[in-house]
C-alpha cells in the first residue's frame, strides 16, 4: 500500500464545546417552545369558559409550574377599603385562613408592585424592607424568595400577581418576569369577562324582576278594575234601555263607549300577560275565516263610516268559507286588531283592502292601507309590547302598543306567521299566514 509520509494526518478538531453550546440552545428553544404551548393552553382555556375560578386555578398552577416556584397568589385591589385582597380561587386550602387576611398598600411587597405598577424581584423577602410577616404568620408559608408583577386591565392597575420561592438554586430572571406578565395579561381578561358576565347576569335579574312587578301589577290591577267596570257597564246599559230622551241616550253611550275602551284595554293587558307567561290555552273549533272576517268588518262599520273609508273584502277563491280549525276568540282579535289599526292610522277617504286566500294547507290573510305607513327600521320593533312609531307623549292616535303583540303572539300559538310590508306616506301591508290547523 502506497503510503505519503511526509503529508502529516490532519489533526482532530475538538468540536465538543460547540456541541454542547448546540445541544444547550436547542434545550432552551425545547424549553421556550414548552412555554409557549403551556401559555396558549392558558389562551384556549381563558376562550372556553366563564368560569373565572376554575380559569384561576389553572393560571396559578401554569404559573408555578413555568417559573419553578412553590407558590402563587393572586391578590385584587379593594375600592373601598383601600387595600389588597386575596382571590379565594388562588389560595391552596391549607392556606384559607388567607381569606380573612388584607395586604395593606404601604408596607408590603405586593402594595409596593401595585402602587408603583412595576413587577419586583426580591432575592431574600425577609430582609426586604417592605417585608410584611402577616400573610406568612397566617398561611404557615416560609417565603424566601418573591416575583411580584401587577395586574393591569386598561392601564389601570387592578391587582398583583406574586410568585414565591424559586425552586432549585436559581434565582427569578427576567424569563420568569415575562411569564408572570402574560399571564397577568390574561388573568386580567378573565377577571373583566367575569365581571362582565356578571354585570349582565345582575342586568338580567333586575329586568325579570321588573318584569314579575309589571306583571303582578297587571294582574293585579286589571283584576281590581275589571269588577267595578262590570258595574258600570251594567248599570250604564241598563239606563240606555231606560232613558227615553235623545240628550240622556247620548250621555249614556259616551259612558258606555268609554267604559268599552277602559275594558278593552284591560283585555290587552290580560291577554298579553298571559302570552308571556305561556299560558294561552287553544279553545279548538272548525270555522270559516270568511265569516270571522266579516263579522269583524261589521264590528268596524261605523267607525268606517265616519272617516268615510273604502273598506273592501277580496276573496281569492271565490265562494271557498275558507274553513279553519282554530280559537275563533283569539283569531277574531288577530283580525280585529290590525283592522283597527289599518282605519286608525288611515286618513279619511282612504283604502282598505282585505285579502283572504287559501294555498293548499295554508290561509293567507292580508289587510292593506292607504295610511301613514311605516319606515323599516320598526318593522320588528312594532311587535314589541308597548312599542310605537310615534312617541306617546306627541303622537296623533289612541293606543298602549299592545294590539301588535298580541296578534303575533295569538298568531304564533296558532303556528302561524305575521309580516309587515310598508312604505312611509303610501300604506301598509300585513299578512298573516295560518295553518289549516294548528298541528299542521
Ligand atoms: P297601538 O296601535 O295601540 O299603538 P299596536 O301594537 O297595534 O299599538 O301598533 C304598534 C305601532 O305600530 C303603532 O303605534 C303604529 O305606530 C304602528 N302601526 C301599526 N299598524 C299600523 C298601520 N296599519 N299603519 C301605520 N302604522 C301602524
Amino acid at each position: 500500500m502506497l503510503q505519503y509520509l511526509d503529508k502529516p494526518e490532519p489533526e482532530k478538531e475538538d468540536n465538543s464545546d460547540v456541541l454542547a453550546a448546540c445541544r444547550q440552545k436547542i434545550a432552551d428553544q425545547e424549553q421556550r417552545i414548552a412555554y409557549l404551548e403551556r401559555i396558549a393552553e392558558v389562551s384556549r382555556f381563558l376562550s372556553s369558559t366563564l368560569q373565572l375560578d376554575d380559569l384561576l386555578k389553572n393560571i396559578v398552577q401554569v404559573a408555578t409550574e413555568l417559573t419553578q416556584t412553590e407558590a402563587c397568589s393572586i391578590l385584587l385591589y379593594d375600592k373601598a377599603t383601600n387595600e389588597l385582597k386575596f382571590m379565594p380561587a388562588t389560595i391552596s386550602t391549607s392556606a384559607e385562613k388567607l381569606m380573612d387576611v388584607v395586604v395593606p398598600l404601604d408596607n408590603s411587597i405586593a402594595g409596593w408592585v401595585f402602587r408603583k405598577a412595576r413587577p419586583i424581584l426580591i432575592r431574600d423577602a425577609k430582609t426586604d424592607p417592605r417585608w410584611n410577616s402577616r400573610v406568612d404568620d397566617t398561611s404557615k408559608f416560609d417565603t424566601r424568595s418573591i416575583l411580584g408583577v401587577p395586574l393591569k386591565m386598561k392601564n389601570q392597575v387592578i391587582g398583583v400577581i406574586e410568585l414565591l420561592n424559586k425552586k432549585g438554586d436559581g434565582d427569578f430572571g427576567q424569563d420568569d418576569i415575562k411569564i408572570a406578565t402574560t399571564l397577568a395579561a390574561h388573568i386580567a381578561v378573565a377577571i373583566e369577562n367575569a365581571k362582565l358576565w356578571e354585570d349582565l347576569h345582575h342586568a338580567y335579574d333586575e329586568l325579570a324582576e321588573l318584569d314579575r312587578l309589571k306583571s303582578e301589577f297587571v294582574s293585579i290591577a286589571s283584576h281590581e278594575l275589571r269588577t267595578p267596570l262590570a258595574v258600570i257597564l251594567g248599570y250604564a246599559s241598563f239606563l240606555r234601555d231606560q232613558v227615553t230622551t235623545a240628550e240622556g241616550t247620548g250621555q249614556l253611550d259616551v259612558v258606555l263607549s268609554s267604559a268599552m275602551k277602559l275594558r278593552g284595554l284591560i283585555d290587552d293587558m290580560v291577554n298579553l300577560r298571559h302570552i308571556h307567561n305561556d299560558d294561552v290555552q287553544l279553545d279548538l273549533t272548525v270555522f270559516s275565516m270568511k265569516a270571522l272576517v266579516t263579522d269583524v268588518m261589521e264590528e268596524f262599520e261605523k267607525l268606517v263610516k265616519v272617516k268615510q273609508l273604502k273598506v273592501k273584502l277580496q276573496m281569492i277563491q271565490g265562494d271557498d268559507p275558507i274553513n279553519i280549525e282554530g280559537d275563533y276568540q283569539k283569531l277574531y282579535l288577530v283580525v280585529a286588531n290590525l283592522l283597527s289599526n289599518a282605519i286608525k292610522f288611515t286618513a279619511e277617504k282612504g283604502v282598505i283592502l282585505v285579502e283572504l286566500s287559501r294555498q293548499g294547507q295554508k290561509i293567507y290573510f292580508r289587510i292593506a292601507d292607504t295610511g301613514i305607513g311605516i319606515a323599516e327600521e320598526h318593522f320588528s320593533k312594532i311587535f314589541e309590547d308597548f312599542y310605537q312609531v310615534e312617541p306617546s307623549l306627541t303622537r296623533r292616535y289612541e293606543g298602549l302598543g299592545l294590539g301588535l303583540p298580541i296578534v303575533k303572539g295569538m298568531v304564533d300559538i296558532h303556528h302561524g306567521h305575521i309580516k309587515v310590508e310598508s312604505v312611509v306616506g303610501k300604506g301598509s301591508r300585513f299578512t298573516v299566514m295560518l295553518p289549516i290547523a294548528p298541528d299542521l
